[in-house]
């Protein structure tokens, strides 16, 4: 994979029913599939000049396996058309445990598409209630299997933590239950509610609290260790592969800057020094694709400043970190000089450490990788 080479991201705006915690855009109008397909594919036209080639396609959502594979096979026809996909590239797709079987994961495989993202989130019956999940354990043990029997050789899998209700017993439960799995990919998210988000309102209205830092922290270094000692690497703050080869192509070009492109409602874009983001409402995005104009919400210009801060920002979620040279070459700045004195002091609490002409963050700075940039 070329750090230069952009991603496609195609974002299904789509769900059967929403998850109290979510804040994704996607609607529950599955009427609207055939436009918006239509219109989506029109939207690719729009771009096929800006982007010609990309090394990972990425189908998120949303719920994109609520799609059919006729529909799937219409939009990645119009990807063809359009584009020129490196014949190796990382072609994934999210799929909902609950909507899917041994026969669709068959023709997603047909489709060239060879990997998967399942939304696990939990092997606990009772919080995947809680969160409003509509799929079982159970469910998600199947969807495994069906796709392992599909052939498919590369599958990553969504958790959930600190959630109310959840104690790290119940979590290291779920931990043990995916490993023995085997999945290429674990990526285990810490649960944060939008103050829009209904599980937000009930647990305002019952008083229920999310985990204390304290918690949420022991959270983190249980699951690093958790997954470490099975054979993962900890790549990201919440990020786990089995082996550098099967990182997340496709996420990787977020943390490391690559350009990538943004099509349906609500997807984002970057490039250069633009980023521009779509329409968050389906009906607009349609409407202003069929009377041929781009269905971009709005654009920003970043400032040389802003590459930099999020440059370093995004490289300082990874093990990897930010390579030192690379940054001065694009920026003309000596970073271990322009910070000098709060690298140091972070390197000497243990937070960041220089290795091999990369400037990384420690376990310890992953947890706190949020702030790390603001140096
Ligand atoms: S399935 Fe995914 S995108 Fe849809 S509501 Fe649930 S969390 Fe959000």
């Amino acid at each position: 994979m070329r750090k230069d080479q952009a991603g496609l991201y195609i974002h299904i705006p789509f769900c059967k029913s929403k998850c109290g915690y979510c804040s994704f855009y996607s609607i529950k109008s599955l009427n609207l599939i055939p436009d918006f397909i239509d219109a989506l594919n029109k939207e690719m036209k729009f771009y096929s000049e800006l982007f010609t080639s990309f090394d990972t396609v990425y189908l998120g959502g949303g719920t994109p396996s609520l799609l059919s594979p006729q529909q799937l096979e219409t939009i990645l026809k119009t990807v063809g058309k359009f584009y020129r996909i490196d014949p190796h590239a990382e072609f994934t797709i999210e799929v909902n445990p609950g909507d899917v079987s041994l026969e669709y994961f068959r023709a997603l495989r047909f489709l060239g598409i060879n990997r998967l993202n399942i939304g696990i989130q939990s092997f606990d019956n009772s919080l995947l209630k809680f969160l409003g999940r509509r799929h079982s354990a159970n469910d998600a043990l199947a969807s495994m299997k069906a796709a392992r029997d599909a052939g498919f050789s590369n599958i990553g899998l969504d958790l959930i933590y600190g959630v109310q209700h959840q104690n790290i017993k119940s979590w290291e439960n779920t931990l043990q239950k995916a490993i023995t799995l085997k999945p290429e990919h674990i990526s285990c998210y810490q649960l944060s509610l939008g103050q829009k988000t209904p599980l937000y309102q009930i647990c305002q209205e019952q008083g229920m609290k999310l985990p204390s830092n304290e918690q949420q922290a022991k959270y983190f270094f249980t699951t690093s260790e958790i997954l470490e000692n099975a054979g993962y690497l900890h790549y990201e703050v919440s990020n786990f592969a089995r082996q550098e080869s099967l990182k997340s192509k496709h996420n990787m070009k977020y943390w490391q800057h690559a350009p990538y492109l943004g099509l349906g409602p609500a997807a984002h874009s970057f490039l250069r020094n633009k980023r521009w983001w779509n329409k968050s409402a389906v009906t607009r995005y349609i409407r202003d694709i069929f009377q041929d104009k781009i269905p971009v919400e709005d654009m920003e210009n970043l400032t040389p400043a802003q590459l930099q801060f999020e440059a370093l920002f995004l490289a300082l979620r990874t093990h990897t970190g930010i390579d030192l040279n690379l940054y001065k070459t694009k920026y003309a700045i000596d970073l271990l000089e322009d910070k000098k004195s709060i690298i140091g002091s972070l390197i000497n609490n243990n937070f960041l450490e220089i290795k091999n002409g990369f400037l990384r963050p420690t376990l310890a700075g992953m947890a706190v990788a949020d702030s790390l940039a603001l140096i």
